[in-house]
């Protein structure tokens, strides 16, 4: 049943008629509530407001496999003034990106190029650049491109996915480059031959990369929604005496924002993903995918003034 719900939930993900359509209503039924804005401008708010509740950003740019190597020189662009302005506003925020909106799918040059300009401008203003990590067909070109960019750039970090076989090996050869990782369980449909297909054994490798990463010495990012995910983490960072600057804790804007308080009335590092853009529905979908009963949640969050 759970398998029936999500595969209906990411087919809808993929109607460009619904998806237009919420393009329509616009942000005012998801701004605030999932996303930040339309527009980094118009999710400044909202990220100011998470600020002052003690929780640290990194906002992402919705929208991926673009085909067109403009598109992807206008996303490079928007990203550059992101910076700017999350520099100029003072704001606590990183950025997020996937290679695809900066042209992987068209050619390898194109993705370096922008990149470059990208980590320039962020390294100008002090702001880490997080490279999401997207479905496994991409993940090795993903990391070949965090590895070169590593060399040079130390503001420059990536994401592991705990359901994918090759994660445990992939955190021991990252090693060398003490890399600041963000460790997630891993959204998209995988075949069996490449991801573990029982939530419990990829719980039970989630557990394993943590520990692995942070006794390794490495900045860990643990994003979770996930109570004994999160749970595991405070007992392993709790026994090997870690410090609270090696290691933090995300989640996604809208999702458990009670718990996102919580962590941070106790004293732990809580980044919050603020996506924004006018792509905000497959994004959303794809959340219920994952758990449907974020439907009661989104409904009360939309309907709310
Ligand atoms: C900041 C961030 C960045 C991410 N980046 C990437 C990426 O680059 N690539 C990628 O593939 N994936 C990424 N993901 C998504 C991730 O891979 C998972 O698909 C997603 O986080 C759902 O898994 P989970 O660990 O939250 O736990 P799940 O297995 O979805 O949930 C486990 C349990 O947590 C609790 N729970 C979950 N959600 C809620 C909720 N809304 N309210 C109350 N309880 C809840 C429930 O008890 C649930 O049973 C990211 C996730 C986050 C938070």
């Amino acid at each position: 049943m759970e398998a029936v719900t999500k595969n209906f939930f990411l087919f809808l993900s993929k109607s460009t008629l619904l998806n237009r359509a919420a393009q329509n209503w616009g942000e005012g039924i998801a701004a605030g509530k999932i996303i930040g804005g339309s527009d980094f401008q118009s999710s400044i708010k909202f990220i100011k407001d998470l600020n002052d509740q003690g929780l640290a950003v990194t906002v992402d740019h919705l929208g991926e496999f673009v085909t067109n190597a403009s598109v992807a020189k206008e996303r490079t662009e928007e990203c550059i003034e992101t910076i700017k302005m999350i520099a100029s506003e003072g704001l606590d925020s990183q950025v997020s990106l996937k290679m695809t909106s900066l042209g992987l799918d068209i050619n390898h040059e194109l993705v370096y190029e922008n990149m470059t300009r990208i980590l320039e401008a962020a390294e100008e203003q002090g702001i880490m650049v997080t490279i999401d990590m997207e479905d496994e067909q991409r993940c090795q070109k993903t990391l070949d491109i965090f590895k070169d960019f590593k060399q040079k750039y130390n503001n420059i970090s990536t994401v592991l996915q705990a359901y994918l076989y090759r994660t445990e090996q992939d955190i021991e050869d990252l090693n060398q480059y003490s890399p600041f990782l963000r460790l997630v369980k891993g959204a998209y449909n995988e075949s069996p031959k490449v991801a573990f297909p029982n939530k419990a054994d990829v719980d039970e490798n989630y557990k394993k990369i943590i520990k692995v990463h942070l006794l390794n010495g490495n900045y860990t990012a643990v994003a979770t929604h996930d109570d004994a995910i999160i749970d595991y983490t405070k007992k392993i960072v709790k026994e090997h005496d870690i410090s609270p600057n090696q290691f933090e804790f995300q989640m996604l804007y809208g999702m458990r924002s009670k718990t996102q308080k919580e962590l941070v009335e106790e004293g732990y590092k809580m980044r919050v993903y603020v996506p924004y853009g006018n792509d905000w529905y497959g994004y959303f979908m794809r959340r219920l995918a994952e758990r449907p009963s974020n439907i009661v949640f989104a409904f009360k969050g939309m309907t709310k003034k």
